[in-house]
Formats: structure tokens, sequence, C-alpha cells
């Protein structure tokens, strides 16, 4: 049995108060929220904090509202919430797209949205979905709060913005007219990490793409997201022809690694085809109620 090594445990009482707690601790402390990879990476000592400080007991960050034309997403709110979320799934279908196919129950009753994110594992589903969807991250630390897109989240493989004595608080997706937003997975079986996954969002100013956004995860890309993709599309026609040439490009553009996942070419593969899939589709759900190629 794998035992992670010995570790002090905190609870917070609220944010200010996990600030504290990061702030008193130090680098050497870590926040635990669903513990779904944390704890395993504790296990493998792969991660070997001095100190948890434990945010579930914050149900003031367990939410889901619509507020200033906003979707905001309190950290906290577990994958099992987002995706029971009604009002989630009517302004951005992407999102319950990705939560139905990210592990299985147990997880998503656990694993929280803001984790997925701070643990920025380069093939975390929801972090190639907000990046499609362009959010906004809102990070508290002990001078307040502020906020950093999501392009600007992730620095690297495990890496991201948040500093040790700050915590990522809310997730915030602008609600705008004629949009629509889908997710495309491959993974090796049921519930698994994906081999590849792009995510698209898309608004339409009748017949033209007035913006768009593509997100891709586990196939290299920077920042999560398909830029080179998303300026070709913008203003372009939305058309087959269009989304085809954007999944060839957002493919030309990430840079796989093979792994027991699957070779980089198979990788490469994916991305321009669930790059293409996700924008039929996104597309379909923009267009207007009753219009030709309408979509659920
Ligand atoms: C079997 C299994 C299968 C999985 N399959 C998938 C999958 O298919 N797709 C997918 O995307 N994910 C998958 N996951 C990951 C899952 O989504 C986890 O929920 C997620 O990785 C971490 O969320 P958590 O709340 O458990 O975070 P934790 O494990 O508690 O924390 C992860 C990291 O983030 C930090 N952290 C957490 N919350 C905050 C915060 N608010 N502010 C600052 N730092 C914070 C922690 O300190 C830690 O470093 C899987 C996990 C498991 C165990």
């Amino acid at each position: 049995m794998q035992v992670p090594a010995y570790v002090e445990y905190e609870k917070a009482t609220s944010v200010e108060h996990a600030i504290a707690l990061l702030t008193r601790f130090g680098p050497e402390a870590r926040i635990l929220a669903g513990g779904h990879s944390l704890i395993p990476m504790m296990k493998l000592r792969l991660a070997q904090p001095e100190t948890l400080v434990d945010i579930n007991g914050l149900s003031e960050l367990c939410y889901l509202s619509v507020i200033g034309g906003e979707l905001r997403i309190g950290a906290l709110a577990r994958h099992a919430q987002l995706l029971d979320a009604a009002v989630a799934g009517e302004h951005f279908a992407i999102l319950h797209d990705a939560e139905r196919v990210i592990a299985d129950p147990i997880v998503r009753n656990w694993g929280t949205v803001g984790g997925s994110l701070c643990q920025a594992d380069p093939s975390e589903d929801l972090s190639a979905a907000f990046a499609a969807l362009k959010a906004i991250m809102v990070i508290q630390g002990p001078g307040g709060s502020r906020t950093v897109s999501a392009r600007e989240f992730h620095t690297g493989p495990y890496e991201t913005v948040v500093a040790p004595d700050e915590l990522l608080t809310e997730i915030r997706i602008t609600i705008r007219p004629g949009g629509g937003s889908a997710y495309e997975k491959v993974g090796r079986r049921v519930g698994d990490w994906p081999v590849g996954a792009a995510g698209a969002a898309i608004w339409l100013d009748g017949e033209i793409v007035a913006e768009a956004g593509i997100g891709l995860t586990a196939v290299g890309a920077q920042h999560f997201a398909a830029a080179e993709a998303e300026e070709f599309l913008n203003g372009a026609p939305a058309t087959e022809a269009s989304f085809e040439q954007a999944g060839r490009i957002a493919a030309e553009h990430c840079r796989p690694a093979s792994d027991q996942r699957g070779p980089a070419d198979y990788k490469r593969h994916l991305a321009q085809e669930l790059t293409t899939r996700a924008l039929r589709r996104a597309w379909r759900r923009a267009r207007p109620p009753g219009a030709a190629g309408q979509d659920a």
C-alpha cells in the first residue's frame, strides 16, 4: 500500500483563514480541495507538502450562478455539481459535454473545478473547455483579489500563476448572444484521461463567425488553446470548409508527445478531427431555434 509522508493538517474556516494559513505555513503548504489529484501524488511521493490546508468546509466557494451577465463558478464546485447545473448547460453546453466524460461518478463527486484547473495536468479536460470559452479566473491572496484570463492562467505543465499564498476562488464566463459550444474527446476507455480532446465556442453574426474560441488538451497546445485556428476563423464564413481548415491549422500548431496513450501523429490527427467536429457541433448549437442545421 502506498502511504503519503507525514503531513500537518489545517482546516480553513473561511477564504481569509485559508489565505492566512497559506501565508503562515509558507510555500510547503498546499490547498486540499477534492484531493483526487493531490492525494495520489502524495502517495507516490511526487508531492510532499508539509501542511495541507483543507478548504472542503468553505461552502461559500461551492456555487454556480448567473450574475451581471456572467456565469460564475465557485472554485470548490464539484464536477458533479457543474454537470447537474442546468444554467451551465443552457449557456455553455461545452461544460456539460466535458463533464460527462471526466473520470467516473466517484471522482466527479469529490473533484472540484478549481482543483482541476490548479492541478494544471496537461491532459485536464476543463482547462481546454475554459480556454475555448475565454474564461476569467479570480485569484485571492493577502493583498486582495486579481483576475487573469484562462490563457494566462497556466504557465506550463503542473504550473499556474497562483502564488503559494493565493487561492483560486472563482471562474467567470461572459454570456453573449449568438453563441454555441461543444467538446469532443477520445479516451482509451470510458472515464479515462483524454488521448486528445478539443473544445470549441463560436459566436455567429448571421452566416459569419464573429468570434471563435478553440481549446485543446493532451496534445501539447500552448495555453490549452489553438490561437492560430481561432484567428483564421474570426470573420470567416461559418461553413464546413472553414471548420475543416481550422482543424488543420490547430493540428499544425500543437506539439503532441508520444506516450502510453498513443503516438504523436495519432494525437495530431485527433487534434484536427476533434477540432472540426467540435466547431461543427458548436455552430449547430449557435444557430437560432428552427434554423437549418440547428442542434440541441
Ligand atoms: C481515476 C481518476 C480519473 C480522472 N480522470 C480525469 C479525466 O478524464 N479528465 C480530467 O480532466 N480529470 C480527470 N481526473 C482529475 C479530476 O478531475 C480531479 O478532480 C482534479 O484533477 C483535481 O481536483 P481536486 O479538487 O481533486 O483537487 P486536489 O487534488 O485537491 O488539488 C489539486 C491541486 O490543486 C491545488 N488546488 C486545489 N484547489 C485549489 C484552489 N482553489 N486554489 C489554489 N490551488 C488549489 C492543490 O493544492 C493541488 O496542488 C481524474 C482523477 C482520477 C483520480
